[in-house]
C-alpha cells in the first residue's frame, strides 16, 4: 500500500510516501520511496521545495507561492513528474496519514478523519494555536487534491492520554479541570515509537520495561513509559511546560510572569514571544537556539554559551529524576531528536545524575549510523541512541486503522 505522510507546520511541511507490504512488517522502520519538504522562512511569500526519491534524485526550486494548499500541490507534483516522480498517478495513493499536534481530551488513538474529527480539531486551535491550523489546512489541501482519499490523523498529545490523573492535573482550582486545563503532553508520536523501538531492539517486552524517553530537539520533552504506556511526561497544557529548550524557556515560576506584567507593562503576546521564541538556548546564550553553535560557542570560552548548556543539562538532569520517581526504577533510558541523538555531551552530563543507580556509559560514544546502545556492557540501565521514525509511525497506525476497517 502507498502511504502518504503529512506533517504541516505553520512555516515548513514535511511529507514522505511509504511502500508498504501489509502483514509483512516486523517492526523494524523501512525508508520511504520519497520524501519532500516546503519551507516557508526563507523570503516572503516564496517556498523553498526539495523533493528526493529513492535513488537519490533530488529536485529543489524556490517557489513564488504563499498558498498552503498551493504549496502541497506543488509538493505532490514531484511525485508524478520529473526526476523525483515515483508514481504514475496520484490516484495511486491509497491513504494519507496526518500528523496532529493537539487532540484534547477525546483523541487518544488515531482515528479516519471525517467531518466530526475536523470539527474537533477545529475546536481545540485555542490550545495550540500555530499548530493545529496549519494540520488542518494540511486535510483540507489533500481533500482538494486527491478527492475522497481515506485520510487519518495521529495525535501528538494521544500516547500520553492515559496518563493517571494525579500526573496530569493542575494543581490550580478545581475550575480548571473542568475547562479542561490540564496536562496533554505533546512529542507522543516519537515518544511512542522509540520506547516500542528500544524493546525491539532489547529483544524485550515492552510490557515488563521501565523506559524514560528523552525527546531532544529544538522542542524538548521527556516520557515515562510504563509497561509501554505513558504515565507521566514534561510538556504540559502546551508545548512550553518542562525542559529548557531550543528557544522555549520551559518551566518557569509563573510568579515572573505576573512580576513582568505588573513591573513591566508585559502584554499577552509579549509574554508569549518572550517565552516562546526568546528564551531557552537562544535566549540565555544571546546566540542561537542551535545546541552545535552554542557548545561551539562555549568551547571557545564564551561564558553565557556555557551557562545555556549548564541550565540545559541540570534542568533535564532535575526532570529526568522526576520520570524515574514516576516510573519507580528504570531499565532503559532512550535519547532521540536532534539533540539527543547526536550530542555526546548531553548523553555523557544527563547520565552523570544517575550513576547511583548502577547506569553506565561506554567510554567511546562516538555516534553509529544506525540505532546503538551507548551502556557500558556492565551497565544496570540500558542507554540508547535511537532516531525517531514519526513519518513511519504514522504510515504504520495508517495501515492498521484501515485494515481493522476493511476487515
Ligand atoms: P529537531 O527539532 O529534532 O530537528 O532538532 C533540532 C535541533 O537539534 C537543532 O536546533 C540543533 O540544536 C540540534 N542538532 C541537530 N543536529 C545536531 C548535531 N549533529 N549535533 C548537535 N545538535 C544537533
Amino acid at each position: 500500500m502507498k502511504i502518504l505522510v503529512l506533517n504541516a507546520g505553520s512555516s515548513s511541511h514535511k511529507s514522505c510516501l511509504f511502500d508498504l507490504n501489509p502483514g509483512a512488517s516486523d517492526g523494524t522502520p523501512t525508508a520511504p520511496v520519497w520524501r519532500a519538504s516546503l519551507d516557508w522562512t526563507h523570503a516572503e511569500g516564496v517556498v523553498e521545495l526539495t523533493a528526493e526519491n529513492q535513488a537519490g534524485e533530488v529536485y529543489q526550486a524556490s517557489l513564488p507561492i504563499a498558498d498552503r494548499a498551493e504549496g502541497i500541490a506543488a509538493l505532490l507534483k514531484t511525485l508524478v513528474e520529473g526526476r523525483t516522480q515515483v508514481l504514475e498517478t496520484l490516484s495511486d495513493i491509497d491513504a494519507v496519514g496526518h500528523r496532529v499536534v493537539h487532540g484534547g481530551r477525546d483523541y487518544q488513538t488515531p482515528v479516519v478523519v471525517d467531518a466530526g474529527v475536523k470539527a474537533a480539531i477545529r475546536s481545540l486551535i485555542s490550545l495550540a494555536p500555530s499548530h493545529n491550523p496549519a494540520n488542518l489546512q494540511g486535510i483540507e489541501a489533500i481533500e482538494q487534491l486527491l478527492g475522497d482519499v481515506p485520510q487519518v490523523a495521529m495525535f501528538d498529545t494521544a500516547f500520553h492520554a492515559a496518563m493517571p490523573e494525579a500526573a496530569f492535573t493542575y494543581p490550580g482550582p478545581y475550575a480548571w479541570v473542568e475547562q479542561g486545563i490540564r496536562r496533554y503532553g505533546f512529542h507522543g508520536i516519537s515518544h511512542q515509537y522509540v520506547a516500542q523501538r528500544a524493546a525491539q531492539m532489547l529483544g524485550r517486552d515492552i510490557a515488563e520495561l521501565k523506559i524514560l524517553t528523552c525527546h531532544l530537539g529544538n522542542g524538548c520533552s521527556l516520557a515515562a513509559v510504563k509497561g509501554g504506556i505513558g504515565i507521566d511526561t514534561t510538556m504540559g497544557f502546551t508545548p512550553m511546560d518542562g525542559l529548557m529548550m531550543g528557544s522555549r524557556s520551559g518551566s518557569v515560576d509563573p510568579g515572573i510572569l505576573i512580576y513582568l506584567m505588573r513591573q513591566e507593562g508585559y502584554s499577552a503576546d509579549q509574554l508569549d514571544t518572550l517565552l516562546n521564541k526568546d528564551s531557552g538556548l537562544k535566549g540565555l546564550s544571546g546566540l542561537s537556539n542551535d545546541m552545535r553553535l552554542v557548545t561551539e560557542a562555549m568551547a571557545q570560552g564564551n561564558a553565557q554559551a556555557k551557562l545555556a548548556v549548564d541550565v540545559f543539562v541540570h534542568r533535564l538532569r532535575r526532570e529526568m529524576g522526576g520520570m524515574v520517581a514516576s516510573l519507580g526504577g528504570l531499565d532503559v533510558v532512550v535519547f532521540t531528536a536532534g539533540i539527543g541523538e547526536n550530542k555526546s555531551l548531553v548523553w555523557q552530563r544527563a547520565c552523570e545524575g544517575f550513576e547511583f543507580l548502577g547506569l553506565r556509559l561506554k567510554a567511546d560514544l562516538s555516534r553509529a549510523k544506525d540505532d546503538q546502545d551507548i551502556a557500558a556492557a556492565d551497565s544496570a540501565v540500558r542507554v540508547l541512541v535511537i532516531h525517531t521514525q514519526e513519518e513511519w509511525a504514522i504510515a504504520q497506525a495508517c495501515l492498521a486503522l484501515l485494515r481493522s476497517h476493511r476487515a
